[in-house]
């Protein structure tokens, strides 16, 4: 049986590749099922039903508990700098993380463009 993470994103089509290879990593999955949508770092609290809707097939079907909701440096759905990706970030994880409840762990990253992946200040809540 494969073991899966998921993940929330933006559509960017440069972000995947590396988001995918850290995912896999860190949580030794062999699949990391995706979720997209643009510029979602900034949108996931109004989103929060949608986005939980297309989770749960990840979640309960292929068993995953860990989320990583991505932001990305030169992000056309949020065009907005680092510092606010970061804020935007840490807002949707904690909304994520109630929304989803104890059993599923959300982390937030911050991809750049030369493929590194940024740990970003996890929720308090
Ligand atoms: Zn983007």
């Amino acid at each position: 049986m494969p073991t899966f993470a998921s993940a929330i994103t933006c559509i960017d089509g440069r972000v995947l590749p590396p988001l995918i290879d850290f995912a896999r990593a860190r949580y030794g999955v062999d699949a990391v099922d995706v979720v997209t949508e643009p510029g979602v770092d900034a949108t996931v609290p109004d989103l929060i039903e949608d986005l939980t809707r297309r989770l749960a097939p990840s979640i309960d079907k292929h068993g995953s508990h860990d989320v990583v909701l991505a932001g990305h440096e030169d992000c056309a759905g949020n065009p907005v700098d680092e510092a606010t990706h970061r804020r935007h970030l840490a807002t949707s994880a904690r909304a994520l993380s109630s929304a989803l409840g104890d059993a599923v762990d959300v982390l937030a990253v911050y991809v750049r463009l030369d493929g590194t992946v940024e740990v970003v200040d996890p929720p308090t809540a």
